[in-house]
């Protein structure tokens, strides 16, 4: 049994220290809401008092916290009490340069680190079956990889620190431009008079086959556990799409990478998030392309 101190426990975190806590470990959480602490308890968590306490006998400390800005807060916080030689493992989506900081932090403090952002949503989360993309030494990895197993389906190990951030952006930024492209599709194909099922028909056994098609298609019908089927709730809501584009174009132009395609998606999807679409699923954008109200 190990002893794990969760930090973070809203949507995401609360499901993964459950599965956590389902695998035989002793899991401390803290959070700053008062209703997530109540859950987690319920999910068979200790709760501790502050973020110094949670993490003071921990082998191993996860966060899964909203950005770099408190990822770095509660490490600056944290890292002095931990017991040397734990290991940290940010599982938060943010930007490359904060969690490369988030490291270096760890390691001042004789910590072990690795960033686990991860993919997969709520049901990933509450299923156990999240894809986890790492970055980290191997030492590091080697010791995170057991502690994620009851909360994956898959565990990638990408590159040094930062590179489980990198490969999460990059993935997500081909997410949301190929929703916007799939979407313009059938938005073309209803002004050529085209149904929704052939077109779906066959651009999913042709070229323009991909995920936002097959598995979260934007209009209703062809794929019925797709959240057009349940009116766009999300899901994968529209403001956290925003949020990861955004983080893609800070670290494109960070890193000198043209991204046009990039860029014009975060632009659309801030005019959808604009105009009262952030709670909405992403494919939800469909409705912002043909003019419609979110
Ligand atoms: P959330 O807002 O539901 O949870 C974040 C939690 O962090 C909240 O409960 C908040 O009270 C807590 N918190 C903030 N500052 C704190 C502090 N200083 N000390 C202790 N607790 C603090 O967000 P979420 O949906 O669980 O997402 C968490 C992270 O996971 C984000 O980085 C998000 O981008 C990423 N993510 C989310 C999803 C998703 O579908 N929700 C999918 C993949 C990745």
């Amino acid at each position: 049994m190990t002893t794990i101190a969760f930090i973070g426990l809203g949507n995401m975190g609360n499901p993964m220290a459950a599965n956590l806590v389902k695998a035989g470990h002793n899991v401390v959480g803290f959070d700053l809401m008062p209703e997530n602490l109540a859950l987690a308890k319920e999910h068979g968590l200790t709760i501790a008092e502050d973020s110094q306490s949670a993490v003071k006998d921990a082998d191993v400390v996860i966060t899964m916290l909203p950005a770099g800005k408190h990822v770095l807060s509660v490490y600056n916080e944290i890292a002095p009490w931990a017991k040397k030689g734990a290991l940290f493992i940010d599982s938060s989506t943010i930007d490359v340069e904060s969690a490369r900081k988030a490291h270096a932090i760890a390691h001042e403090n004789g910590l072990a680190s690795i960033d686990a952002p991860v993919s997969g949503g709520t049901g990933g989360a509450a299923a156990g079956t999240l894809t986890f993309m790492a970055g980290g030494s191997k030492e590091a990895f080697a010791l995170a990889e057991p502690v994620l197993k009851p909360m994956a389906g898959r565990i990638v190990h990408c590159g040094e620190a930062g590179a489980g951030q990198a490969a999460k952006i990059c993935n997500n930024m081909i997410l949301g431009i190929s929703m916007i492209g799939v979407a313009e599709a059938f938005v073309l194909g209803e002004k050529l008079g085209l149904s929704h099922q052939a077109l779906f028909d066959v651009a999913s056994t042709s070229s323009g086959q991909c995920w936002s098609l097959t598995t979260y298609c934007p209009v209703p019908g062809p794929v019925p556990t797709s959240p057009a089927n349940r009116d766009y709730k999300p899901g994968f809501a529209a403001a956290l799409m925003l949020k990861d584009l955004k983080l893609a174009q800070e670290a494109a132009q960070g890193s000198g990478a043209a991204t046009p395609l990039g860029a014009e998606a975060a632009q659309l999807y801030s005019l959808f998030n604009a105009q009262g679409g952030g709670g909405v699923d992403f494919s939800g954008i469909i409705n912002f392309l043909r003019g419609d109200k979110s």
